[in-house]
């Protein structure tokens, strides 16, 4: 049995959620008649209290639709140097909407009202406009670190005494919503746009949402259409984030209390000196005497995959196919290293 930690990404559609998409009602998304797509929009939306929402086949397509709308050419996005938006979505921010970017120092991935205060540009000449700040929940890079609302609602001000915009990158904002016990439309007050996943811990085989005012997803759906996003009988696809919806957000807390099992028998390894506090379902690894690569291979022998994550770091995520039992395993191979 190999047991794939690299992302909760790698998960397969359960039965129930094959049986939910194989009987959608579908029709064309382009011409807005697909009602299983209707449906999915329609429940997030409500869920965060937003007003609209669009489907979109990823998360770096939800976020970068999010910066296209709310920057123009010689604007400045600011956000955390480890964010999503800027490492790992191909430079879009400068491909898609030609905008320069300010990158933040902060503990975990996190940054703070001070940081973003001081972070924004002055009326000059030589400076591109800051237009929006940019957050992560959970934090990857951090190991999948939570901000709560204490946090964010002082950010909030600073964007509105500034006349920013403040979009999420929400690809795990269940996941932090689960250990917060904050609720999804206390967080759609807080932000102009939010982007979630359902290819992630919800399990789905594709699929994210963005968030926002009817006038920002009006725009948001030319976007796009011109990037090429505009899908057809996409309720196929919908119809697991619904039936995700409804069974898969209550579970997470299992991957989370898994990931801390899992993060406490790596730190029982000599050459890790170091596990990133355990907040929800991710778990980094600091290795020390040891490449990533040497670790990864052993594990490759053990039929275990992670992923490296920087020079000294690996890292674990827990998700929908990750069991006791193959927690249980893990356990007992990686206890023989
Ligand atoms: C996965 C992820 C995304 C979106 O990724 P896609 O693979 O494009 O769906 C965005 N932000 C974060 C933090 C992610 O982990």
């Amino acid at each position: 049995m190999i047991i794939d930690l690299r992302s909760d990404t790698v998960t397969r559609p359960t039965a129930g959620m094959k049986e939910a998409m194989f009987s959608a009602p579908v029709g064309d998304d382009v011409f807005g008649e697909d009602p299983t797509v209707n449906a999915l929009e329609e429940k997030v939306a409500k869920l965060f209290g937003m007003e609209a929402a669009m489907f979109c086949p990823s998360g770096t397509m939800t976020n970068q639709i999010a910066i296209r709308l709310h920057t123009r050419i010689q604007t400045e996005v600011i956000c955390h140097k480890y964010s999503h938006i800027y490492l790992y979505e191909g430079g879009g921010i400068m491909s898609n909407s030609l905008a320069s970017v300010k990158l933040l120092e902060g503990d975990l991935g996190k940054i703070t009202a001070d940081q973003v205060k001081a972070a924004i540009n002055p009326d000059d000449v030589h400076a591109p406009e800051t237009t929006l700040v940019s957050l992560e929940n959970t934090m990857n890079k951090g190991g999948g670190s939570i901000y709560t609302l204490d946090e964010i609602i002082p950010i909030r001000k600073i964007c509105d005494e500034n006349g920013l915009k403040l979009h999420l990158d929400g690809a795990r904002l269940f996941n932090a919503l689960a250990e917060s016990g904050e609720s999804p439309a206390a967080w759609g007050a807080q932000f102009d746009t939010i982007s979630i996943c359902l290819s992630k811990g919800l399990g789905c085989p594709v699929g994210s949402l963005l968030l926002g005012s009817k006038a920002d997803i009006k725009r948001a759906r030319k976007v796009r259409k011109s990037w090429g996003g505009g899908m057809r009988q996409a309720g196929f696809l919908a119809a697991a984030g619904i039936y995700a919806l409804d069974n898969h957000v209550l579970r997470l807390t299992e991957d989370h209390a898994r990931a801390r099992a899992l993060g406490e028998m790596l730190l029982k390894l000599s050459f890790v000196s170091e596990v990133f506090p355990v907040a929800t379902n991710i778990v980094i690894a600091r290795l020390e005497g040891i490449s990533p690569e040497e670790f990864l291979k052993i594990l490759a022998e053990k039929e275990i995959k992670a992923v490296k994550f920087g020079p000294d770091l690996v890292r674990f995520v827990t998700h929908l196919d990750f069991g006791d039992g193959e927690l249980e395993e893990f356990g007992k191979r990686v206890g023989k290293i």
